[in-house]
């Protein structure tokens, strides 16, 4: 039986030999340039009203009993319970304002769609979505899901004034806000991967699904 080359006519040949690698190019820029689209229609999307994970979080209403003003965390544990709950690294990171290795922790370079939840309560405190590479080393993002759940206060340790910012539901540490971000809110939030959870969606949908999900029945126990 003769090969697929042998059965081109003889007059072909050359212009054949050299078309393959031809269209496996031409192959390749298509495939680049849609991966360029749907990074820059995800970027687009998150600044819609319908994709934008931050809008919904804001449009859903916390439960009536819980209260992130007070100033008193809804979620208290005993330190001997922190303990039990969260490894050596997220202990010292997450309850007593430590900070992790830069470039040595999980999250720093993820670039998967979805959710980081504070690793205290779950809360779900990022999204993918306002995740940036801030070149630092640690998971930067350019706004919280909710600004309600995200306490922040004035922190001057190291001769340094800076802004601390933590989950307001249980109070865990989650890093710094400095107002050098790239986005339109021009904020960069410098949070450790320690403090976080990720968890893994298919999309931005699914991320509001979650989000929602979290506000339906959040802190219900
Ligand atoms: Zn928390």
């Amino acid at each position: 039986m003769k090969s697929h080359s042998e059965r081109i006519p003889s007059g072909f040949g050359k212009g054949w030999k050299f078309l393959l690698p031809a269209l496996g190019l031409i192959g390749l820029v298509l495939m680049v340039v849609a991966v360029g689209d749907e990074q820059s229609s995800s970027g687009k999307a998150t600044a819609g009203s319908k994709t934008d994970v931050s809008a919904c979080a804001s449009a859903c209403a916390l439960p009536s009993h819980v209260d992130l003003s007070s100033g008193k965390f809804p979620v208290q544990h005993s330190e001997e319970e922190w303990r039990a709950r969260l490894n050596e690294l997220q202990y010292k990171v997450a309850r007593e304002q430590g900070t992790e290795r830069p470039f040595q922790n999980p999250y720093h370079d993820n670039k998967a769609t979805g959710l980081y939840r504070c690793i205290g309560c779950a809360t779900p405190l990022f999204s993918s979505t306002d995740k940036f590479d801030s070149g630092t080393g640690w998971p930067s993002f350019s706004k919280p899901i909710d600004p309600r759940t995200l306490g922040e206060h004035r922190d001057t340790s190291y001769g340094m004034i800076r802004i601390e910012v933590h989950c307001a539901v249980c109070g865990s540490h989650q890093g710094h806000v400095f107002p050098d971000g790239p986005g339109p809110g021009g904020l960069r939030y410098c949070i450790n991967s320690a403090s976080l959870d990720f968890e893994a969606a298919d999309s931005v949908e699914a991320i509001l699904e979650l989000v929602r999900e979290w506000y339906a029945t959040a802190l219900a126990e």
